[in-house]
């Protein structure tokens, strides 16, 4: 009983300290670009571009997410696709609704695969059921590839509609985590020759 009467006495937080509003705060962590990646832009022709849209809407098929590894060359901050891996041709993706899988086998052959081609992890994407791009905590979590300047491109409606960069979730590694870009910002980074 004592409890209860001290716990009483305690002063209650004071409401009217000024606050910066919610749509400030996620403004801000959104939007802010850190400067480790100022510089970097991820160029691909559109043919392979529209290989891997195809590839994707096709597995997805209405009902499934699924992906694909992009590999390539790196130059500095400049990362370059010259060939793309669907995750269901290296292994059973476990595609579902809201979920698919890469297998630690195929991802450790897909190593080996590049270092015998000289070809460098670029980025990955795949697809989400509806408007919603952001990286899930799973696709966060995914560890594939640490390396700052990593893309990560979430497409939309599992990729039966036109390619929009402006619909497109698009982020980068950074030491923090993940950033990801503006609408605007995004299609001064992603570079479709
Ligand atoms: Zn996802």
């Amino acid at each position: 009983m004592e409890t209860t009467k001290t716990m009483a006495k305690e002063p209650k937080p004071n409401l009217r300290l000024p606050k910066l509003s919610q749509a400030d705060v996620s403004f801000a962590s959104v939007w802010l670009q850190p400067e480790e990646i100022a510089n970097d832009q991820l160029h691909m022709s559109s043919g392979i571009l529209q290989r891997t849209l195809t590839g994707l809407k096709k597995r997805s098929a209405g009902w499934r997410e699924s992906g694909a590894i992009w590999a390539g060359d790196l130059e500095e901050a400049q990362s370059t696709v010259r060939e793309v891996f669907f995750y269901h041709d290296l292994c059973d993706d476990l595609g579902r609704a809201l979920s698919l899988e890469l297998s630690e086998a195929a991802k450790f052959s897909l190593y080996r695969e590049l270092a015998a081609r000289g070809l460098k992890l670029v980025g990955m994407i795949h697809t989400h059921p509806k408007d919603w791009v952001e990286l899930s905590y799973i696709d966060q979590a995914n560890q594939l590839c640490s390396r700052i300047g990593f893309w990560s491109l979430v497409v939309p409606y599992y990729a039966k509609r036109e390619w929009d960069i402006n619909t497109a979730g698009v982020h980068i590694r950074i030491s923090q985590g993940w950033h990801r870009f503006s609408p605007s910002e995004a299609a001064e980074r992603i570079i479709i020759k």
